[in-house]
């Protein structure tokens, strides 16, 4: 049998309705445009994060579709670096907020956004949260490098720093760039920086977790080159490992999502 059309903008509308009532999760991956050092490209998250979605999703084209992704997040905080395209807090939820009412009022049940930068964290969160209360359907927000079982396999590869090695254009996300498009990466030019310096209660890594003092400075003023771990350490079969891990969690993600039954309200004034 052919594979099911996954991608929701190659779908008419009438393949659309079909997905929605044949209960399939919409996955809608969501990222930025930032400074990712001088060996990498800025769309590094946006394309890391829907090369993972979309891995996922056509392992599982017959209970999800892959919605366009978000390109645009929240990336203040960049700005001191040519490149990052950043959108205000609350115009980014309530853009969230409307990308996902859009799939709900369309008869998508769960929505599953899948999020490729660290400080859209937040904010894909409040999302996931309004869309639940503000329309009929369940929906969740996950860090793509958070799926299950990323974190091993990570851990297994990983040569950088325990903490800090793997952060933001770092071991981790220039191998799968690595993976990806080897073309756009320059490892002339990739150097190890680590400079958050973290104390007693602050620090930060994707894999190993931040510390309970949530904070975000300026990048400028931890980073000169915009790099936060260790890229000299990345390798494209690292990268190829890594994205497969996450695509596999992804599609447990995805699963759960569609296998949740949902209990019904009761108002009990
Ligand atoms: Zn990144």
């Amino acid at each position: 049998m052919a594979q099911p059309k996954y991608h929701y903008g190659e779908m008419t509308w009438p393949e659309i309705k079909d997905a929605a009532a044949a209960r399939k999760v919409a996955v809608v991956p969501f990222a930025t445009i930032e400074d990712h050092g001088k060996h990498l490209p800025v769309d590094t998250d946006v394309r890391l994060c829907v090369a993972a979605c979309d891995a996922a999703v056509a392992a599982a084209s017959d209970r999800a579709v892959l919605v366009p992704s978000v390109t645009h997040g929240y990336s203040p905080h960049h700005m001191d670096f040519p490149g990052p395209i950043t959108i205000g807090a609350e115009t980014f939820i309530r853009y969230g907020v409307d990308v996902c009412r859009s799939l709900a009022y369309h008869g998508f049940k769960r929505i599953l956004i899948v999020n490729g930068h660290g400080s859209n964290t937040p904010f894909v969160d409040i999302i996931a949260r309004l869309t639940v209360v503000e329309t009929g359907a369940l929906a969740a927000a996950v860090n793509y490098w958070a799926a299950p079982g990323v974190k091993e396999v990570a851990e297994s590869l990983r040569e950088s720093d325990k903490v800090g090695g793997m952060n933001h254009a770092c071991e981790f996300e220039t191998s799968i760039y690595l993976a990806l498009r080897p073309d756009l990466v320059d490892m002339t030019k990739a150097v190890r920086e680590i400079g958050h310096r973290p104390t007693a209660n602050y620090w930060t890594d994707l894999i190993a977790g931040d510390g309970p003092l949530a904070m975000m400075e300026h990048w400028s003023a931890l980073s000169d080159t915009g790099v936060m771990g260790d890229p000299t350490k990345a390798t494209a079969e690292k990268g190829q490992r890594l994205l497969a891990a996450a695509a596999a969690g992804l599609v447990q993600l995805i699963d759960e999502m569609r296998d949740r039954v949902s209990a019904a309200r009761h108002d009990h004034h």
